[in-house]
């Protein structure tokens, strides 16, 4: 139905002296970034045409895509704040949506592996539609009485194991850890919170105070005196290691000691505000996709609620079937807390999230004040919530995860097995990590290996992300709706940028 016409200045192109250079295959399309190179020696054919010259170039400020950027770019500097931050030194300006796959404004592609809130799929149309839905009809808060909220709570309750079974409905995780804290405090009569290394529970001052990613790193200002720090339980580069002859059992009761220790910090008989809660992720995803040994949990929760605290789990990351052999993260560790928060992929980018309890704690907190969030719970955004639970059933994505995120692991592992780089690749499901070091001895941490693979990833279009305290990890935690396909493809890139040799010269 059209004509791709181009006339091209050959001359510059025909070096026979190019090893292996085909003249006469020239690509239809090019990458955006090459746009300058390919017009320097593609004329303009509009008088081919007959048409005026430029007509049917896409030259000009009000076509260029890489302008559009650079303006897009200044606008956002000027009227958004400085420590919002934008991925890439060479923003990406998305536009579209599609599964596991994103594209931007040059109509370019990318396997998205970072972003966990589209849980089933970017631009999810039984979410959209739910949402579109509701929205028409009602949007009202929780003091009417309505039936999505309630069935919501039900769908929700299936999930957990007794005697979880009271569910608090608020807009973030965020909203979600710090309500959750609120309760603990009330139940336990306690102030202190013990939390690990790296972790990170939300934007709130309440929740940078127990949050080491924050209040240790740039900009932070150390930790409270109601708060008290447990080393990471990383069985590869923490203080007791898989390698040092520990088996699971050793290496949890460590750690779980050190928890207890913690907790001791707190103690009232010291002075101190008393435990009042235990917050921590089933599997640590700031703090670079660590699974703790099995039995970790288990321990410290004993030693917490020995401690006269509750035991908070966060699943705003790992929640929703995303670690594959079980839908919540905490189920990998065989416990129940007594109250877990949820988060990002509860609404597939819709803002809802969640807190779920026992009835005792939630007994605890309706001590007389009232408790309203204005946009927690509404029809609009349990429909939302909804949908996202009847997509992941229906489309079975807790086994898709399971089986997709086994091969995956395994793919990755063959792949990097002989690396010298590569020291460590685990996870659960479609939440991986691979750790990057400068020598496998050592274990030195390699963060400039993985700033340069994530940055070639997204040139062959992929996007990766990086964490871990070392930012020396890569993560891998896409939509779920990722294939057997995408599996393909990521492991096919990384595996060429880990064979350039520019990476071995960061
Ligand atoms: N907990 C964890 C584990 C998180 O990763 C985040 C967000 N990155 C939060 C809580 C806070 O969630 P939100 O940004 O929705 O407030």
């Amino acid at each position: 139905p059209h004509l791709h016409f181009q006339v091209i200045a050959l001359d510059p192109l025909c070096d026979d002296g190019i090893e292996g250079a085909d003249p006469h295959n020239f690509p239809g399309v090019a990458l955006q970034r090459l746009r300058a190179v390919w017009e320097s020696v593609l004329p303009d054919p509009s008088a081919f045409a007959g048409l005026p010259p430029g007509a049917v170039t896409t030259t000009g400020a009000h076509a260029d895509p890489v302008l559009r950027q650079r303006d897009l770019a200044a606008r956002r500097r000027t009227v958004l704040g400085s420590s919002l931050s934008l991925s890439y030194d060479d923003p990406i300006h998305m536009v579209r949506g599609v599964g596991a796959y994103l594209y931007d404004d040059a109509a370019r592609r990318y396997l998205d592996t970072v972003n966990n809130v589209p849980h089933v799929g970017h631009g999810n149309r039984r979410v959209a539609n739910a949402i579109a839905r509701h929205s028409r009809l009602l949007n009202t808060n929780t003091r009417y009485l309505h039936g999505e909220i309630v069935a919501l709570a039900d769908e929700l309750l299936a999930h957990f194991p007794a005697p979880l079974a009271v569910v608090f409905l608020v807009c973030s995780g965020s909203e979600a850890n710090e309500l959750a804290l609120r309760m603990a405090r009330c139940h336990t009569g306690n102030d202190g919170v013990v939390c690990l290394e790296g972790g990170y529970h939300g934007n709130t001052g309440g929740l940078v105070e127990v949050s080491q990613y924050k209040f240790d790193g740039p900009g932070g200002s150390g930790p409270s005196d109601r708060v008290a720090v447990a080393p990471m339980p990383d069985a590869y580069r923490g203080r007791y290691r898989r390698d040092e002859g520990l088996d699971d059992d050793e290496m949890a009761r460590r750690y779980s000691d050190d928890v207890a220790r913690a907790a001791a910090r707190l103690d009232t008989a010291g002075g101190g505000p008393g435990v009042a809660a235990f917050i921590a992720e089933p599997i640590l995803s700031c703090g670079g996709q660590i699974e703790p040994p099995p039995g970790y949990l288990d321990a410290s929760f004993r030693h917490i609620r020995r401690a006269g605290g509750v035991c908070l789990a966060d699943e705003v990351q790992v929640g929703f079937g995303r670690v594959g052999d079980a839908f919540w993260g905490f189920e990998l560790q065989g416990v129940v807390p007594d109250i877990v928060t949820l988060g990002k992929p509860m609404g597939n980018g819709h803002p809802v999230a969640a807190v779920v309890t026992t009835r005792e704690i939630a007994d605890s907190f309706a001590n007389g004040m009232e408790y309203f969030s204005t946009f927690g719970g509404n029809p609009v955004s349990c429909a939302a919530a909804r949908a996202v639970l009847a997509e992941i059933r229906d489309r079975g994505l807790q086994e898709h995860a399971r089986t997709v995120g086994g091969g995956l692991l395994e793919g990755l592992r063959k792949l990097t097995a002989d690396h010298p780089f590569v020291g460590d690749v685990r996870g659960r499901g479609l939440f991986l990590g691979i750790e990057f070091v400068r020598d496998r001895d050592s274990r030195e941490p390699f963060p400039e290996a993985c700033t340069y693979l994530v940055n070639r990833a997204r040139e062959m279009g992929v996007l990766l992300s990086v964490d871990g305290p070392d930012h020396n990890v890569i993560k891998i935690k896409p939509p779920l709706v990722f294939g057997e396909a995408e599996a393909e493809l990521l492991v096919e890139t990384l595996g060429a940028v880990l064979n350039e040799s520019a990476l071995a010269v960061r």
